[in-house]
């Protein structure tokens, strides 16, 4: 099962205690997926689809206790090839889609349709912050996702109004969250791209099992990602002696090819000797077999001055 389908049915089984909250949920779920139908006679029926049997429960559940409707549960397959089932609740015309409509701010108090209702965002819904986050849940639900943490972060809700993507936006700013707007054919997305805006956004949703993977899958993915850094410092290092002694090697060979070794100081001809018969020991460990000793800096010094001297003698 998909991580996103994980956080959506631990965030489908949430049902809020509050009716204010509840009334936010649900008016978020018609707007991502429903439909209105208006027939003969003006008779105003209803219907939502879900991909999600657990949504299709509780948008089910909701309509049932908000405003004791009739609904009936239609199941299909999308397509034969396709094993996704689609389930469709469906709201005949009764008195109380009215009363719904009202909610979603498409018609007004006296049941005449409004006019620009695509622009129309009934903002008493979202007053509250227990609603707000209520509202969040049902616009995750109806068209959300959330990709797993161990490949990128991204968390998105998709809706065809432009309106909507854009108060939902604000909705996620009021509990500072980043969240950016893009459109992708005929769709506007709204999306959160750092992982900790993720978790704080699964949050706020309540998915808090999701929270938890999430936290655990990303400490585990850094730590993995900090133990490759080291080696790959190490490496770096390694790589940066070889490529020092690869140089001194070269630059004593063309001092030798010149004017010889034997006419170099003591102190340079011994070093350059070493380095000759221990091609791939540290600058350190060189020291150490000089005689009389000396430290790392000294034999790196000589070497200094063998690479500057043989800067010179190239031919
Ligand atoms: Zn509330």
């Amino acid at each position: 099962m998909s991580f996103s389908l994980k956080t959506k049915n631990e965030l489908a089984r949430i049902i809020s205690h509050e009716r204010c909250c509840q009334l936010a949920e649900f008016a978020a779920l018609i707007r991502m997926d429903g439909t209105v139908q208006i027939s003969a006679y003006r008779r105003v029926s209803l219907s939502v689809t879900t991909e999600n049997a657990a949504v299709a429960r509780k948008i089910f559940k909701l309509a049932k206790e908000l405003f004791n409707m009739k609904t009936e549960i239609l199941m299909y397959r999308k397509n034969r090839l396709k094993k996704n089932n689609v389930y469709s609740i469906r709201i005949p015309p009764q008195p109380q889609v009215g009363k719904v409509l009202q909610l979603l701010g498409l018609m007004d108090e006296s049941l005449r349709w409004r006019t620009h209702a695509q622009d129309l965002f009934p903002h008493e819904l979202v007053e509250k912050p227990c609603c707000k986050r209520a509202y969040l849940r049902g616009a995750f639900l109806g068209g959300g996702s959330v990709n797993n943490p161990e490949g990128t972060y991204h968390l998105e809700i998709i809706t065809h109004s432009k309106f909507h993507a854009q108060t939902i936006a604000r909705l996620m700013h009021d509990y500072d969250l980043k969240a950016k707007i893009s459109e992708r054919k005929n769709w506007y997305v709204v999306y959160l791209k750092e992982s900790e805006q993720i978790v704080n956004c699964l949050n706020i949703l309540g998915a808090h099992q999701a929270l938890f993977a999430f936290e655990n899958t990303r400490i585990m993915k850094e730590m993995r990602n900090q133990v490759n850094r080291l080696v790959n410092c190490e490496t770096a290092n390694l790589n940066k002696t070889v490529n020092a002694a690869v140089r001194q090697l070269e630059a004593i060979n063309v001092i030798e090819s010149t004017i010889g070794l034997h006419r170099l100081s003591p102190g340079l001809k011994q070093v350059a000797e070493l380095r000759l018969a221990h091609p791939d020991i540290s600058l350190k460990e060189l020291g150490e077999m000089a005689s009389p000793p000396i430290g790392k800096s000294g034999v790196s010094h000589r070497m200094r001055k063998l690479e500057n001297l043989a800067h010179k003698l190239r031919p």
